[in-house]
Parts: C-alpha cells; structure tokens; sequence
C-alpha cells in the first residue's frame, strides 16, 4: 500500500510544518505582548493599538489552529500556501482574497520586514510589568 504510505507521509509533514507553525505563532504572540507593554509604557496610543491588533489577530490564529481551522482562507476556504503562512502565520485570506483586499490589514507594517530584520521596540525590558499583572487568572 504505498498510497497509505504516501499519504501517511503527507500527514506527517503536515504535523510538522503545523508544529512550526504554532511555534511561529507564540513567537508572534509574545513579540506582540511586549510590543503592547512597550507602546503603553511609551503612551503611544497608536502603537498600543497596533500590537493589540497584532496580538488578536495572532491569538485568534492559535484558536483556528485548536479547533483545526487553521491554514485555510476565511472568505473561500481554499489552503493558504505554506509559504504565505511562513512569513504571515496569522494570515486569513490566500493570497487571491488578500489581494481583493476585503479586511484590510496592516500591509505597510509588514513590508520592511522581508529582508529578515525586525525593529525593536526602544524600550528596555521590565517595563511590560504593568500589564503582566493585569493578565493573571
Ligand atoms: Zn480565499
């Protein structure tokens, strides 16, 4: 049954790549926490607001993938490429809807990033405590 194996394969790869995904995705989520701890301890309103939409769009990407949603476009359904998902992994639309461009989202933000360097917040870590605490159950 080379099919079985195939497909057994495939299955394979797929959890993996889910797996790196998900570790993208809490990289994410914590860089866009300190982003938020970093922008209110700043008082830029604009950047608090920013990472906390960064920070939503990531958590809601991490409850797609909980309930096996994850990777496929909300508006038509249709797979996201591993690629996209790689360079966005709270991506929502292929790249065909994206392009439509019904939700707009923070492309301008994202742009300077494809050469790999990503700017750090100016602010010193420790800072963030404030709002650490206010997160506890
Ligand atoms: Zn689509």
């Amino acid at each position: 049954m080379a099919s079985l194996q195939t497909l057994m394969q495939d299955y394979d790869q797929h959890l993996t790549r889910l797996e790196e995904l998900r570790g993208l995705l809490e990289e994410r989520r914590a860089a866009a926490r300190a982003d938020l701890a970093a922008a209110v301890a700043a008082g830029s309103a604009t950047l608090a607001a920013l990472a906390s939409r960064q920070s939503t769009a990531v958590e809601a990407a991490l409850a797609r993938m909980d309930r096996g949603l994850y990777g496929t476009c909300l508006r038509c359904g249709a797979f996201i490429p591993y690629g996209v998902l790689r360079r966005v992994p709270h991506e929502q639309l292929c790249p065909e809807c994206g392009q439509a461009g019904e939700i707009p989202a923070p492309r301008t933000a994202l742009v300077g990033a494809s050469g790999g360097g990503r700017p750090e917040a100016a602010v010193p870590p420790g800072q963030g405590q404030g709002i650490e605490a206010g997160n506890g159950p």
